[in-house]
């Protein structure tokens, strides 16, 4: 009998019962736990509040010995563990969680969703923790967070890596560089890797290798009932179908079986910094960069406060060749004579730590927008951007971090795929673009929103103003961020998470 309540028959019999757990060969079946049997809590009423407040830290604390031995149950009286438990990459992400808990296993992930789910206790699911709005974190639910999930291997003969679900890209270029393989990855290497792969994954090599996303070759899902099972070409296909762009509505993904790609360990990049007045030069060279289809060849093209304090143009290069190649690619910039020209040589790991400090979190308030722009670009357009951030820092003197981040590269690999192979749908030539609002006090927070949301309009008149990528969207897209996909991925939500466990569509 259970020590805390009476007795929940639905969950006591999915751990004691094996018949609870599907018979499909993919699944992996869950073994009982030790006894007492911390699901035989039984809710006392079904709003969530209520359920939250019944559900003691105590219990919480307790229900760490029904988990694996180094899985952790952290609650507010752990004090600075559970400041850092809840940190996250923006201060807007921060929320107070009732308990933060890390599995080590799928299992582990299993009995967490049941605890939940007899409780009505929301939760939220934690890998890199860089959602700026918060979508890893959870206001008196509990959050899962992954980072002791964090394992990386690769079968270097079937050019695959093994990921476990809270590893972060820096893990997985590690152990790929030491086989001379590359994933294709974000550009900063301490994002997650489920979070950005689950959403689509724009980076440097998507140009030649499609998006992280068209690399996942296999995941395992711990699914709304607790089952564990695992989606590839073969098993799950709808399952595999819906975690490719809207992994984090479906489940809780704790393995990725990534595709490699053989990687020269040298490539060539860095910053070129222009004024912003070189603005028609700079768009000029980068149409003239951009019709040479070199798919080696990527840039971020990245607009914010300059050097002189008015916006200006960071041109972030990289080439996946010998610099001699990279000199003649990149040639319309270099000619351009930059006020910042720190390209060169560097092993591949490299390129993808060029923006970052020592920290992995900022001390900011951060909230992120999705835009894109259809090549060529238009001068003027780009003017106008730029005067919009001018305004911005003139108005709003805490905010000067503010800026947004194109990525500028060639379709070939993004249209190896089509809009409905998975839930991922954009699939075009337009460069995706990340605006990232940035703030130092609070009270600003509603000026830099309003401006954020102008912006973003104003940037996708030159692209898609319908299309969104929920990555930069922080998930609030809906049928922006699934297009066509969007009414199959309502039917598959109903089977997979009937009772909306996880994040609504
Ligand atoms: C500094 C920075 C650089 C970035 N650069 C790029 C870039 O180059 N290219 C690009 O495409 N995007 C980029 N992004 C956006 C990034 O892809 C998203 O913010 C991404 O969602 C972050 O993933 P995460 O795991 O770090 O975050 P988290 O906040 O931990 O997770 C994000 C979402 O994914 C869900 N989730 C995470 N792990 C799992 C899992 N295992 N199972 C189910 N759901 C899960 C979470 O619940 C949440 O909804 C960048 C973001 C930042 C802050």
């Amino acid at each position: 009998m259970c020590q805390f309540c009476g007795v929940d028959p639905a969950f006591a019999a999915f751990f004691e019962n094996t018949q609870g757990v599907p018979q499909d060969p993919s699944v992996i079946s869950i073994q009982a736990p030790a006894k007492p049997n911390f699901f035989r809590l039984k809710p006392k009423s079904k709003t969530m509040s209520t359920e939250s407040k019944g559900l003691q830290e105590q219990q919480l604390k307790n229900f760490q010995s029904s988990l694996s031995p180094e899985a952790r149950v952290i609650t507010e009286s752990d004090g600075s563990a559970y400041t850092n438990a809840i940190r996250r990459w923006s201060k807007c992400a921060i929320k107070p969680a009732k308990a933060v808990i890390m599995p080590t296993t799928a299992e582990d992930v299993s009995k967490i969703l049941l605890l939940a789910k007899s409780h009505t206790i929301p939760v939220a699911v934690k890998c890199g923790g860089h959602s700026p709005g918060g979508a890893s974190s959870s206001d008196g639910g509990i959050v899962i967070d992954l980072g002791l999930m964090n394992s990386v291997s690769a079968k270097a003969d079937e050019k695959t890596i093994l990921v476990g679900g809270g590893a972060l890209w820096r893990d997985v270029t590690r152990v790929a560089s030491e086989y001379g393989l590359s994933c294709v990855s974000g550009s900063t290497s301490h994002v997650g890797v489920s979070g950005l792969t689950l959403h689509g994954g724009y980076g440097y090599l998507a140009g030649e290798h499609g998006l992280a996303v068209d690399n996942l070759v296999a995941a395992q899902v711990v699914l709304a009932d607790g089952s564990i099972v695992w989606a590839n070409d073969q098993d799950n296909t709808d399952l595999f179908f819906a975690i490719r762009g809207a992994g984090s509505r479906f489940g809780v993904i704790t393995k990725l079986v990534i595709r490699a790609h053989q990687q020269r360990p040298n490539v060539w990049g860095g910053p070129l910094t222009f004024p912003g007045f070189q603005y028609e030069n700079v768009v000029e060279a980068l149409n003239t960069w951009y019709d040479q289809g070199d798919v080696k060849a990527a840039a971020e093209m990245v607009l914010g406060k300059g050097v002189g304090g008015q916006a200006g143009i960071t041109i972030m290069c990289f080439y996946n060749g010998s610099e001699e190649h990279a000199l003649v690619s990149f040639a319309p910039f270099l000619q351009l004579r930059p006020t910042i020209n720190a390209t060169s040589e560097m092993p591949y790991w490299r390129i993808n730590t060029l923006s970052e400090g020592k920290e992995i979190y900022t001390d900011d308030y951060i909230r992120f927008a999705s835009g894109n722009l259809k090549p060529p670009l238009d001068a003027q357009h780009i003017r106008k951007l730029l005067d919009s951030l001018d305004s911005l820092y003139e108005a709003v003197p805490g905010a000067e971090k503010t800026g947004c981040l194109a990525l500028c590269i060639q379709p070939d690999g993004i249209l190896k795929k089509k809009r409905t192979d998975m839930a991922f749908c954009w699939r075009d030539a337009n460069f995706d673009v990340g605006i990232g609002a940035n703030w130092s006090d609070p009270k600003d927070e509603s000026k830099v929103i309003e401006w954020q949301n102008q912006f973003q309009k104003l940037v996708s008149q030159a692209g898609d103003d319908y299309r969104v990528y929920g990555n930069h969207e922080d998930f609030r897209g809906g049928a922006r961020e699934f297009g066509i996909n969007y009414l199959k991925l309502l039917q598959l939500k109903k089977k997979y998470d009937p009772s909306g466990l996880f994040r609504t569509m």
